[in-house]
């Protein structure tokens, strides 16, 4: 496979998560509970001992929600009406610390799935207010997706890897005028 650029932080989360599922490999490293702690881990993110089936969808539907949501910056109203849902349903919420100083996500009712995946969304919310997040896109290839990281100057960059789906969609685009070609 042909390394993608990973973006800088702090999209690389949201990046690596919706990345855990590569479709042109058929690969989800999100399809057991071992899985999901091993991403946790690497992440840095809480996460529950022993998750059950119905983390792992939640998870991984957040995760398409995002993909969603990347691969549609002039809108997609059925992603972000999901990802607010899952803010509402974590019930935290921001906390400074003094001793030592820091700042956390709390909430009374709030489970380590929950704790993980707000801070996964609080970094969503940041980008889109900043503007940063808008540089992070699915590739344009349906059967790819990848999230990567548009460093292109007016961020117009459609494609994962302009050696791999770019040319990939060139190499479809050429065969379909030669089928058209040879059948008109
Ligand atoms: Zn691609």
């Amino acid at each position: 496979m042909v390394p993608r650029p990973a973006a800088p932080p702090p999209l690389g989360v949201v990046q690596r998560l919706v990345n855990t599922r590569e479709l042109l490999e058929d690969r989800d490293d999100l399809s057991t509970p071992a899985g999901l702690v091993a991403w946790a881990d690497s992440e840095g993110l809480p996460c529950p001992a022993r998750p059950t089936e119905a983390d792992l969808t939640r998870v991984r539907r957040l995760r398409e929600a995002l993909r969603q949501l990347l691969g549609a910056p002039e809108g997609a109203p059925a992603a972000v009406s999901a990802l607010n849902g899952e803010l509402a349903r974590t019930g935290t919420r921001p906390l400074l610390r003094v001793d030592p100083p820091g700042a956390e996500f709390v909430g009374d009712d709030a489970t380590a799935l929950d704790t993980a995946i707000t801070r996964v969304l609080a970094t969503v919310v940041t980008t889109r207010l900043d503007g940063s997040l808008h540089r992070l896109k699915t590739c344009a290839a349906e059967d790819c997706l990848w999230a990567f990281y548009d460093r292109s100057p007016n961020a117009v960059s459609r494609w994962c890897e302009t050696s791999v789906c770019g040319a990939r969609h060139k190499m479809r685009a050429y065969r379909a005028r030669q089928a058209a070609s040879t059948s008109g």
